[in-house]
This record gives structure tokens, C-alpha cells and sequence, in this order.
């Protein structure tokens, strides 16, 4: 098929490689800098507090050898990464951070920060082992009014209700923006690649300038749209429609999205953190600022959670939503959560949709490429 990728995806190429310079532009212009590991970090507060939020969840290979001789060889290669990457200040976005946030989600990250604390200013909010009871609410409520205190004292920044509500408009319209992007893989055929929404997506973590990243998505939208109506995208009509779920797939850690898509198959959905996560959910504007926040992100259906019924539940809606043939499950190695959880949504969804499911348990190397291509290639004859 004769697929001509739409022009602004072009831009995105470009985003992260672009993005170093820009923060340092704006250190220069005396910004503070707040890195966060994780979507529990409410990224409002750090926009009220005036600072801009980087993400540092690392997703290369190259740091892991250096995070290894500190950290357990058999941790998760996202915890591996993003410490090497700290160590050895190779990465410019944790270079530049004035503070860092984490969160109390796994065990091996939250030991990684104990550590990471003896070198860097850094905040770890206590986060519930679950999201449903009063008492699981207010503690975390009273982690994000801790979180929110240690930013105002060390940004030297007031953080009033009209600040947050004027960042929850800011980020609620940039969550819109990124659903209608989302939605544009309901067509048939899909109009871009699972890897191209991938690299859509993560670049709102490094693009700061966050009107000129919604300008340049509603573009994109548009020209996704001309393309659908004109019946063109990477794959023909009928190709095997496939979400993805699990761990955070940034840029650099791919390689399942890719051998999927070039087994023939569209990934229609990214379900989760690096994906559409963090866009799936709006604050709701109505209540008082602090407490919709901390509703918003408490609900990030994360398998650090116990239980986890909220990912059972909006997977069923995206598989109806998505006319999903297929899930494909990634989890990194020494990721005990993601891991146990995958039986459970394996049984849920096999139950609830009748949908084949495939659990990919990998790292960030290049040695098992072949082996996952064998399995994803038995998975997609399966489905027909
Ligand atoms: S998967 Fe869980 S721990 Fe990892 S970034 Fe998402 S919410 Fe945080
Ligand atoms: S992938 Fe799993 S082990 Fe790794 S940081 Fe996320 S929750 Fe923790």
C-alpha cells in the first residue's frame, strides 16, 4: 500500500532531541524545573507553583550497566535507567531539575529514591495501597497538600486556589486534545502508526511550551482526519487491531510496539503511562482545586495498586471502543506487579470480551527481539 505519513508528524520527530536546549533556555531565564518519575505526580501544582514539569522515567538501555552497580541487577530496566541516568548525570533533564518528585507506587522505586535523595533535593509522596476507601482518599490528599507545601517552600512560590484552577483548565484542555488524537485510531484503516502515537504522546512530556504542543496535536489531528476520510493510513482496511498495555514503552524501549506493527498489525491504543493514561481522565473543574486533583490522580489505574479493578474496567471500555482484535501485555522484568496483575486482566478480559491476550515479558535489550517476533508472529495467525 502506497502510505504517505501525514506532514506534522515530522515536527514530533524532532521534539525530544529539541528539548534539552529549550529547558536550558529556560533556566537561563531563571524557570524552576520540577522532574517527576511518575503519572501520580500531579503536574498542576508544579504549573501553579510556576515551575515546569519534566519527566526523568528513562527509557534508554545505555545508563543501565551504570544503575546496575548500585542497584540490584534483577530490578526493573525502567528503575535501572532512570538512576544510572541520575548517577552519571547524563540525562539534561534531571541535570537541569531544582527538585525531584517521587512516589511510594513500587518497591523498587521507592528504595531508588531513598538513594537518589543523598544526591538530589527530592519529595516522595506517600501514595495509598489503594483508591477506594475514605481513609485511602485522605491520605493521599494529605500527600498531595505535603507535596504541595515542600514545593511553595523550596520554589519560593505561593500556590493559590486560582493558580491551580488555572492550571487544571491549562491541562484539562491538553487532556481533550489528546483523546480527540486517540480517537483518530477508531478508523479504518488507522491513519498513523502505534509507534507515531507513541512518539506523539511522549513528546508532550518534553515539549514545555504547552499551547504550542496543543496547536501543533490539533494540526496533526487535522491532516489525521483528511487522511481517514481519503481511506489512507500505514496498513490496510481489516489489518488485526491491537492494544497494548502494561509497563511505560517510552521512546527507546519500543521494540514490542514495533515488531507488532511490523508483523502487520495496527497498535490502536497505548494503555498506559507513556500512552494515554494520563490524558484518559479530566479534573473535574467543579470542586475545590485541591481535593479534584488529588481524586484525579489517585484514580491512575496503576498495578502499584491493590486492588486493581479500575484497569479491568476501562479496558473493557477501550476494547469496545477500539474494536480491539487483540491485547498484547508488556511487563519489564522485575516488575512483580505488572506481572501478577497480568493473569488477572488475562482472565478478565479472556472472560469479559472473549479477546486472545499475549503477556511479553522483556527489558530494554535488543537479545530477545526474535524470540517476541516468533510469538507475536503465532499470536497475530491466531487472531486470523
Ligand atoms: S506504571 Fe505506575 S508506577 Fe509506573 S509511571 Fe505509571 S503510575 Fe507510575
Ligand atoms: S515498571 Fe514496574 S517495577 Fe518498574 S518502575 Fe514501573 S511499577 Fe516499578
Amino acid at each position: 500500500m502506497n502510505y504517505e505519513r501525514v506532514k506534522t508528524l515530522a515536527h514530533f520527530d524532532t521534539a525530544i532531541p529539541n528539548a534539552a536546549l529549550a529547558l536550558k533556555q529556560l533556566k537561563d531565564d531563571q524557570i524552576k524545573v520540577v522532574g517527576t518519575y511518575c503519572v501520580y505526580a500531579p503536574q498542576e501544582i508544579i504549573i501553579a507553583a510556576g515551575a515546569v514539569p519534566v519527566s526523568l522515567c528513562a527509557t534508554k538501555e545505555e545508563p543501565i550497566a551504570d544503575g546496575e552497580k548500585v542497584l540490584p541487577r534483577n530490578f526493573c530496566p525502567l528503575i535501572k535507567s532512570s538512576y544510572g541516568f541520575a548517577i552519571t548525570d547524563k540525562c539534561p533533564f534531571f541535570y537541569f531539575s531544582d527538585v525531584v518528585i517521587g512516589e511510594t507506587t513500587c518497591d523498587g522505586k521507592k528504595k531508588m529514591f531513598e538513594l537518589m535523595a543523598q544526591f538530589k533535593p527530592l519529595h516522595v509522596m506517600n501514595l495509598p495501597a489503594g483508591y477506594a476507601s475514605e481513609a485511602d482518599k485522605a491520605y493521599w490528599l494529605a500527600s498531595v497538600e505535603k507535596m504541595k507545601a515542600y514545593l511553595e517552600a523550596e520554589l519560593g512560590q505561593s500556590i493559590t486556589g486560582d493558580r491551580m484552577r488555572a492550571a487544571i483548565r491549562l491541562l484539562n484542555e491538553e487532556r481533550l486534545v489528546m483523546q480527540e488524537l486517540a480517537e483518530c485510531m477508531k478508523l479504518d484503516p488507522v491513519p498513523m502508526t502505534g509507534q507515531d502515537l507513541l512518539k506523539v504522546l511522549w513528546a508532550r512530556n518534553f515539549v514545555f511550551d504547552r499551547q504550542e504542543m496543543m496547536a501543533k496535536v490539533r494540526l496533526l489531528i487535522q491532516e489525521l482526519k483528511a487522511a481517514g476520510q481519503q481511506g489512507q493510513g500505514p496498513f490496510p482496511q481489516g489489518a488485526k487491531r491491537i492494544v497494548v498495555t502494561g509497563v511505560p514503552t517510552g521512546i527507546g524501549s519500543e521494540k514490542v510496539i514495533k515488531i507488532i506493527e511490523e508483523a502487520g498489525a495496527a497498535v490502536v491504543y497505548l494503555d498506559n503511562c507513556s500512552g494515554m493514561k494520563q490524558f484518559a481522565t479530566l479534573v473535574d473543574e467543579t470542586k475545590p482545586a485541591l481535593e479534584a486533583i488529588a481524586e484525579k490522580y489517585l484514580l491512575t489505574p496503576c498495578s502499584c495498586m491493590s486492588p486493581n479493578q479500575i484497569r479491568m474496567e476501562r479496558m473493557e471500555k477501550i476494547i469496545k471502543d477500539f474494536r480491539a482484535d487483540g491485547i498484547v501485555d508488556i511487563v519489564w522484568q522485575g516488575c512483580h506487579t505488572y506481572n501478577v496483575e497480568s493473569r488477572v486482566l488475562r482472565d478478565h478480559v479472556q472472560k469479559k470480551c472473549g479477546l486472545p491476550f499475549l503477556h511479553i515479558e522483556t527489558d530494554y535489550s535488543q537479545g530477545d527481539v526474535e524470540q517476541i517476533r516468533t510469538r507475536v508472529q503465532a499470536f497475530l495467525e491466531m487472531l486470523g
